[in-house]
């Protein structure tokens, strides 16, 4: 069966069984979207966000991108998340990397692909920043493993260090920040509890509405 008829076949399948079981599931669609939660994610084909948490269409606002790397120069990226927070009103963003991840993988081999080398240097910087601890890890499966979890943590401060997440939180809005990673050898999720729901999230120099002094009399 040519690929085209075999995804064709799918569709018409998805759709009467969606439809059977729930006759209003696309008429309700069909009027917009309202998401809560915003999904930065990678990539790779076995990554498919709404499966492995069991959402429905409608239910997710997704970016996905090699190593869910979240650079502030990356339009695609910052419309995504500008659109989210301003528009949609998403109170919840998830950064979630994976672990077996090729861009990771890649990122250390010093080995020339082409333009995906220079979309990489964000996971070399994190290494870079984290290489006396990751050196320390002999398995090198590991040792990539670990750096994912890294990398997701730097993405989700990227995240806070925008602009657009700072402005809703001056504004009282109630959105928070969140680290997550997936294992393709098991299909769990695993929250690395790194969540970050306030501008003190983040270090003074990248705050926009809130000063260094502002954070000692918030400590205090
Ligand atoms: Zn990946």
């Amino acid at each position: 069966m040519s690929f085209r008829k075999k995804l064709m076949e799918n569709n018409r399948r998805w759709a009467k069984e969606m439809k059977d079981e729930d006759p209003e599931f696309f008429t309700r669609l069909a009027k917009g979207q309202k998401p809560e939660i915003l999904w930065i994610g990678c990539s790779d084909a076995r990554v498919s966000a709404p499966d492995f948490v069991g959402l429905q269409p409608g239910e997710l606002f997704v970016h996905r991108n090699i190593a869910n790397v979240v650079y502030h120069t990356d339009l695609n990226c910052q419309s995504v998340l500008e659109y989210a927070v301003e528009a949609l009103k998403v109170r919840y963003i998830v950064v979630c990397g994976h672990y077996n991840c090729g861009g990771i993988r890649h990122a250390l081999e010093n080995t020339e692909f082409g333009i995906i080398d220079n979309w990489l240097k964000e996971v070399k910087d994190v290494y870079q920043a984290h290489r006396d601890e990751l050196r320390l890890i002999e398995n090198m499966p590991a040792r990539l493993n670990r750096l994912a979890e890294l990398n997701v943590r730097h993405q989700a401060l990227n995240v806070c260090r925008t602009s657009i997440v700072q402005k809703a939180w001056a504004s009282g809005r109630e959105l928070s920040v969140h680290a997550w990673i997936y294992d393709v050898n098991d299909g769990l999720v695993h929250d690395l509890k790194y969540s970050f729901r306030d501008p003190y999230s983040v270090e003074p120099v990248y705050r926009y509405h809130v000063t260094e002094q502002h954070d000692l009399e918030h400590t205090q």
